[in-house]
């Protein structure tokens, strides 16, 4: 069976990859003209994360090239460290940075899916037995069925659920390369920059900076949340940032990797696959979702007290990592049999 795949970042090479395993042939169109390099690091964290890693074969190769994880170091505008966030706290078991994951998924995918860089689907139609895609550049296709891996502001979501859109939570966040140390970061009320990223609170609507934050060649989003009532309509559903994103700090990495298994695994398994697919994930994706925003970068002096504060009481209190970790496992992974 075919399935159309759109996007290439982490859960779209990733789903391909167990597709394929399941005995599917993927085909994955990436709307930037070759796989997308950038990005800080992400992380994995918990059983779930790192038994669907080890299952697909890559969690040597992401320990191997996994970043030294260093404390997060808060500067006022004169230059004087406020506080800290341990690097215990943000960096998981395994932090790596997200273009190198998405290069090792891509390759660990390509021998078995078919990779369309530079395109991008424009029109879908699902008729109950397959789904004809037509593309702005290629030849119109026909799939059994197409999956929206095109992150927070999918395509696929846009074209299939036209009417929603994620929650905006106040804050804008880019990314960028730059020289110098990411987690040194200078911040006063209402933003946080460090080398190669800013955070800023805005009351700008995403809506109106639609062309910034869908341009290919820079990550620039607003911090928001995908919390859909349903994921999927007929042949078509959404997985990763696409169907329950919350850009930043709401285990996006982790989640997308546990989606592709799970997606995978029930589609092989046949009948009505995407419900027990969304069953699955939508609970556990939902209960990893976080305001980053807030929790960076609070708007007002008293929020930034309380912030330095707080972070430098987490030391004392490992159970603030214990939260995170029952929520990145909480899932029971169904065990599935790949075809090969
Ligand atoms: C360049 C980049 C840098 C990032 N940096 C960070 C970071 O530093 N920290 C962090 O926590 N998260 C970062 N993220 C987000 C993070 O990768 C996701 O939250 C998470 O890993 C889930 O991945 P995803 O595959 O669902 O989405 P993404 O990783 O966002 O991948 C979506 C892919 O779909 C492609 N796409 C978009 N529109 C279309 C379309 N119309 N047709 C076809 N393809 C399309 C995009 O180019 C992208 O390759 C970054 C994402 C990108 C794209």
């Amino acid at each position: 069976m075919d399935v159309l795949i759109s996007g290439a970042g982490i859960a779209g090479p990733a789903l391909a990859y167990w597709l394929a395993r399941f005995g599917f042939s993927p085909v994955v169109v990436e709307r930037a003209p070759a796989l997308r390099p950038g990005g800080q690091a992400v992380d994995f964290r918990g059983e779930a994360h790192l038994s669907v890693l080890r299952h697909m074969g890559v969690l040597d190769a992401v320990f191997e090239a996994q970043t030294s994880p260093r404390d997060m170091v808060f500067r006022g505008l004169d230059g004087r460290v406020r506080s800290r966030l341990p690097a215990w706290f943000t960096a998981g078991e395994v932090e790596i940075r997200r273009g190198d994951l998405s290069r090792l998924l891509y390759e660990h995918s390509a021998a078995d899916a078919e990779y369309v860089f530079g395109d991008w689907i424009t029109s879908l139609h699902d008729d109950g037995a397959g789904v004809d895609v037509t593309f702005a550049h290629g030849q119109p296709r026909r799939f059994d069925f197409v999956i929206g891996a095109d992150g927070m502001r999918s395509a696929v979501r846009r074209l299939v659920f036209p009417e929603y859109r994620p929650t905006f939570q106040g804050y804008y966040f880019a990314i960028w390369d730059a020289d110098g140390d990411d987690r040194d970061m200078v911040c006063a009320p209402g933003y946080v920059a460090a080398p190669g990223w800013l955070m800023f609170k805005s009351s700008v609507p995403p809506e109106l900076m639609t062309d910034a934050l869908t341009a290919p060649d820079v990550y620039f989003d607003s911090i928001s949340r995908v919390r859909m009532p349903a994921v999927s309509s007929g042949r078509v559903t959404l997985i990763g940032d696409a169907g329950y994103g919350s850009t930043l700090g709401g285990m996006g990495t982790g989640v997308a990797v546990v989606s592709s298994y799970v997606l995978a695994g029930e589609m092989a398994a046949g009948g009505d696959a995407f419900a027990r697919y969304e069953a699955l994930i939508g609970p556990y994706a939902h209960g990893c979702q976080g305001n980053t925003g807030r929790f960076l970068a609070p708007s007002t002096r008293l929020g930034l007290w309380a912030r330095d504060r707080m972070f430098g009481l987490l030391p004392k209190m490992p159970m603030f990592a214990r939260v995170d970790m029952q929520r990145a496992t909480a899932i029971k992974l169904p065990e599935y049999v790949p075809a090969r």
